[in-house]
């Protein structure tokens, strides 16, 4: 049986489905899903990741974490935290360039948060002596310093559209066409998207919503820093729901399972009480940590270019810091929050 047949006999027998279950499908199916069974990293892959363009990535990050933990006093144990490390190249820059401070890898427990087991294969192949774990809440009692480059965009989302009345639910229906559900009042999404115009769609995240809750509260509770790095906006609307395939943008609906399905990351619901914030351009915020001089060293301008230039990934990819409150000024965030 294909997903898509799956797919369809669930909508025969629960009606249609939301998007967020759709994407829980195509993504994470144990059999059929994107991330369980395909090699969706590189040049031969659906698409290319900001650590598998260039080493320099994973390097600046790495001393980013590096400088934040040396703020936080240089605790003598923390959990060095990756949620969605694909292939592992941007763990395995950042314990490189670590290497360069006293002290931080003798002190570092490295977690991964990964939920296909074909890719902690080849993660621990690639970083060796490290920990899987499946939920945030299984994080030690120690600081924690987390990096996330291109997860918040794979986590299920749901649509809504405005009404005059209320909102209605996009919803994926028979022969895989969309659908509207009933007309519901949401006082929550009112207050999400104020003053929006009826007929707008919006996206809400909650399992994103949920993980940075989490990840808030175990700042707030025992120090650490995180980065999280992703295509999107601080406060975006409308669909934003999109396929990819070897590189091209393809219709969400074809061969389920077999594309990789994101939506933009609304880093405005990544930001809850308990932390301070710092936002800014994947390009802005590499310059600030002096890529320049970097890929002067490495002879790299076309990674250079790739990684920072306003036409490539330097404006559409944004940089969020999570950190605690009172932290001042965070490093690579010149413009402040
Ligand atoms: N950070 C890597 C890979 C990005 S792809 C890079 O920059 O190259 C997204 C990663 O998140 C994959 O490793 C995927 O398996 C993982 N992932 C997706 N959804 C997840 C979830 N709900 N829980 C844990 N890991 C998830």
């Amino acid at each position: 049986m294909t997903l898509r047949a799956l797919i369809e006999a669930e909508i025969a027998a629960h009606g249609p489905m939301p998007v967020s279950r759709y994407m829980e499908l195509c993504l994470s199916h144990p059999r059929h899903g994107y991330y369980m069974r395909q090699q969706p990293f590189g040049a031969a892959g659906d698409f290319t990741t900001a650590p598998e363009i260039s080493q320099m990535f994973g390097e600046l990050v790495g001393l980013w974490l590096v400088h934040m933990w040396q703020v936080a006093g240089a605790p003598e144990r923390f959990t060095l935290l990756e949620l969605g490390p694909g292939r592992g190249t941007l763990m395995a820059d950042i314990l490189r360039a670590a290497r360069l401070a006293p002290g931080f890898l003798d002190a570092a427990e490295v977690h991964l948060l990964e939920s296909s087991p074909r890719l902690r294969e080849v993660q621990r192949a690639a970083l060796g002596d490290i920990r899987h774990i499946g939920r945030l809440a299984d994080l030690p009692e120690a600081p924690v310093f987390a990096v996330a480059n291109e997860f918040f965009d794979a986590l299920p989302i749901r649509q809504f559209v405005k009404n005059d009345f209320g909102w209605q639910e996009r919803l994926i229906g028979a022969g895989l066409q969309w659908q509207l559900g009933a007309t519901t009042p949401r006082p929550d999404l009112d207050a999400a998207f104020p003053a929006l115009e009826t007929g707008r769609i919006v996206e809400l995240n909650a399992a994103a919503r949920a993980l940075a809750g989490t990840l808030t509260r175990h700042i707030a509770a025992h120090g650490g820093a995180a980065l999280v790095i992703d295509y999107g906006a601080f406060d975006g609307v409308g669909d934003t729901f999109q396929a990819l395939r070897a590189h091209k943008k393809v219709d969400v609906f074809a061969e389920p399972g077999t594309a990789d399905l994101t939506a933009h990351v609304r880093f405005k619901d990544l930001v809850q009480n308990g932390v301070a914030h710092g936002f800014t351009t994947q390009g802005a915020f590499l310059q600030a940590l002096g890529i320049a001089a970097r890929a002067e060293a490495l002879n790299d301008a076309t990674a250079l270019h790739r990684l920072t230039d306003a036409a490539e990934m330097g404006e559409l990819f944004k940089v969020l810091a999570l950190v605690p409150p009172g932290t001042g000024e965070i490093a690579g965030f010149a413009d402040g929050s």
